[in-house]
């Protein structure tokens, strides 16, 4: 390819994903990187130029990010290897894009040399902190891919340094931004070179049975797709093999031989949504013998790093094991793609909320319980783009704290003991103030003692990272409960004095439930309690009160009208002689007695299936709304209740009755192993349409599930139920309602 298909290729991909990307600048940006490396060689003997290419073609092609970014990463060396300067690239491009630049150079500049492991942890923490803006890490990775793809050229030393590196710091930076595919690159190459015979080794292996591999791989997706197809459930299906980095970590460590290892072969199907992916399960372990203890419901319980799929290991015909990993096409995206897929989401403005899906902030997310979400949002901001600082411990760790941070921040970032026992502290070798502001490359040292009152209010204010006041709330909370709740309440009735609400309207018997609902707090107390550290505040709890008790408010006027209409109905003196009942047309496979074409809802509290008995409810405004007769929102008392005699309508089911309904069944077993097994497969069986599923474990060892399935008629509903019943564990399965 020349240079100029290269580029072409380049923009045909990024039209691919981004349309709208500004391309006239993309090209602007090749231009100006073409001549400012003009003349240089790689090691290869090609153009320069052929670098920054590749690297923006990896960042579009695998990463999919934004117009700057592939500006940047066109431009990426030309600040370290050319005369073109950030006050240039700011000019002629924008600030953004030369800080980018600026932020690729900087870490290229930075010398890597072997150390202990944590001192590893800290270098890549430091890394990913200097990238104050992601794209720059993501635009740095690119770059050491390319870099390392082309690595033939370069010295065995080189090589072998490079390769280093690439282990030690990318690979897990890449694993921790969650791009899986390019750790596994990443690592393959890197083990090419610094152990090119086991790498040779398991490559010629792998390339003797390819064929029989291959076969094998082919069939086995195509039973799983023809399956899938025949049950019309929407799907993409594809295999992989293990890639040979992790082969050779197995192979080496557990000492196995190629055939012992379990999971060369892992299968992935993609599907639309939750419920499908237990459908699919269940397809999975009817066509294969699942192996035991070898099922992980990762949705359930997604890992740390936001990771979701379910995995189960199944034993082929040919009696060859395998994995199949089950997740829909979201969780597939922030899977391979990690934190590349997420600030994709970000951009089209369907990302808000999964901030926690970056791994090395879930540190800052477990400091969160307690707090408001506001707050919340606005304490990861600062966090994650406010410049950061970083100081040693005076063993020579490095913390990286937030800029302006104070000793208060450092001590509590070492361990919130540290911090609630500090009487003083030292930077570089000198007493300083609690508020004393902390520069890159300062020793800190805490002093604490025993005896220690513990941290004071205005910490608060000092402290500069969320981590920091969070640690110091949760102490405040814990210590000093009594003195929260009166700080909190007299800051409350103040509150409330202000707006004009009397305490007596907040502690009516007919409002305090509904009022501390709308706070979320159990009692009282427990909200003064979280006032008083600052967990809540007084403003918004009277402002969310003042409205729970306006909404009360109209409600009481609107049972009120609605009774004298209902007696004025009763009063009249000659009421026209009902026509006699027939039967009409049904609506969603239910006739309503008396009534044509109305609107016709199913109650969502007790999710009536053809079969039932049934009556309906004259709702206003939303047609009628059928309940089950063993409903407890339809039972005897309810429909006697003022203002609701009329209301309840005779309905039945008619012989035209819909596909299927939605409807609920809760199940209730001993907790066991492999549960979730049984009843996916109880519901395959019944070929139960699953919308969801929703489990429980009770601390007595027992669990609950709820399953939301779609049911065709009565019969389905008890083979299903009693299928369910079946299974081993299963105490008692109901539907719900109420
Ligand atoms: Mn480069």
């Amino acid at each position: 390819m020349t240079i100029q298909e290269q580029y072409e290729n380049l923009e045909k991909t990024v039209r691919s994903y981004n349309p709208s990307a500004d391309f006239a600048r993309i090209r602007a940006a090749f231009e100006f990187a073409q001549k400012a490396h003009e003349g240089q060689k790689r090691k290869s003997g090609e153009p320069y130029i052929i670098h920054p290419l590749a690297v923006a073609q990896i960042v579009a092609e695998e990463l999919k990010l934004d117009s700057e970014s592939i500006e940047a990463a066109l431009l990426h060396d030309v600040i370290e290897d050319t005369a073109a300067t950030h006050e240039q690239i700011s000019k002629l491009f924008s600030p953004t894009i030369a800080d980018l630049v600026e932020g690729v150079s900087k870490l290229t500049r930075i010398q890597y040399a072997t150390k202990e492991d944590e001192q590893m942890e800290n270098l890549r923490k430091m890394l990913i902190a200097m990238s104050k803006d992601i794209r720059v890490i993501l635009i740095k990775i690119a770059d050491r891919l390319h870099n390392m793809r082309t690595m033939e050229y370069q010295s065995p030393a080189k090589q072998k340094q490079k390769s280093l590196e690439t282990m030690e710091i990318y690979a897990p930076i890449s694993h921790r931004l969650g791009m899986q595919r390019i750790k596994w690159e990443l690592e393959d190459l890197s083990l090419k070179y610094l152990d090119p015979i086991g790498y040779d080794e398991i490559v010629s292996k792998l390339d003797a049975k390819r064929q029989e591999y291959e076969d094998f791989m082919r069939r086995t997706q195509d039973q799983i797709d023809q399956r899938l197809n025949d049950l019309n459930i929407q799907h993409i299906v594809y295999g992989r093999m293990k890639h040979p980095y992790s082969i050779y970590r197995k192979m080496f460590n557990q000492n196995k031989s190629l055939d012992e290892i379990f999971d060369l072969f892992a299968f992935r199907v993609i599907v639309e949504n939750v419920g499908d992916c237990y459908n699919v399960l269940g397809v999975i372990h009817d066509l294969y013998k699942p192996i035991l203890g070898r099922f992980k419901d990762y949705i359930g319980t997604p890992k740390p790093n936001g990771y979701q799929s379910l995995h189960t290991t199944v034993i082929g015909p040919d009696g060859l094991p395998f994995e199949v990993q089950i997740r829909t096409r979201e969780m597939h995206e922030i899977a391979e793609y990690g934190v590349a897929a997420h600030w994709k989401y970000k951009q089209n403005g369907q990302g808000a909320g999964t901030e926690g899906r970056y791994e090395w902030v879930r540190r800052l997310l477990e400091n969160q319980e307690g707090t408001d979400a506001e707050e919340y949002i606005h304490s990861l901001k600062v966090d994650m783009f406010a410049d950061e600082v970083f100081v040693f411990t005076p063993g020579g760790d490095v913390q990286n704290l937030p800029a302006g941070a104070t000793p208060i921040d450092f001590a509590y970032a070492i361990h919130s003991a540290v911090g609630n026992h500090m009487v003083g502290a030292k930077v570089n070798n000198r007493i300083v103030t609690f508020d004393h502001v902390l520069k890159n490359g300062d020793i800190v040292e805490i002093l604490t003692s025993k005896s220690a009152k513990g941290p004071s209010r205005d910490w608060m204010k000092i402290a500069k990272s969320s981590e920091a006041r969070s640690k110091i709330r949760q102490w405040f909370k814990k210590e000093r409960r009594d003195e929260n709740i009166a700080n909190g309440r007299a800051a409350f009735e103040a509150e409330l004095k202000h707006c004009g609400i009397p305490m007596k309207d907040v502690l009516a018997p007919e409002n305090l439930p509904g009022l501390l609902k709308r706070v979320a707090y159990g009692s009282l107390d427990d909200m003064y309690a979280a006032i008083g550290y600052g967990g809540f505040t007084a403003q918004k709890a009277v402002n969310r009160m003042q409205g729970e008790l306006s909404r009360i408010a109209k409600q009481h006027q609107a049972d009120k009208a609605a009774m004298e209409a209902a007696l004025s109905r009763e009063n009249k003196p000659e009421e026209p002689a009902k026509p006699a009942p027939k039967k009409v047309k049904s609506e969603q496979g239910i006739i309503v007695e008396g009534l044509d074409n109305c609107l016709v809802k199913f109650s969502k509290c007790c999710t009536p299936v053809p079969g039932d008995a049934i009556i309906g409810f004259i709702t206003r405004g939303y047609g009628v709304s059928v309940h089950r007769c063993d409903c407890p929102n339809a039972s005897p008392e309810k429909q006697k209740q003022p203002g609701q005699e009329g209301r309840w309508i005779k309905v039945s089911w008619g012989s035209d009755t819909n596909d299927s309904y939605p409807t609920t069944l809760e199940v209730v077993c001993k907790d066991r192993l492999n549960l979730l097994l049984d009843i996916s497969a109880a519901l395959s069986v019944t070929n139960t349409f699953v919308l969801g599923i929703q489990s429980r474990s009770t601390e007595d060892q027992f669990a609950i599930f709820r399953l939301e399935v779609r049911i065709k008629n009565g019969e389905q509903l008890k083979s299903l139920m009693n299928k369910l019943n079946q299974i081993s564990g299963v105490l008692r399965v109901t539907r719900p309602a109420g």
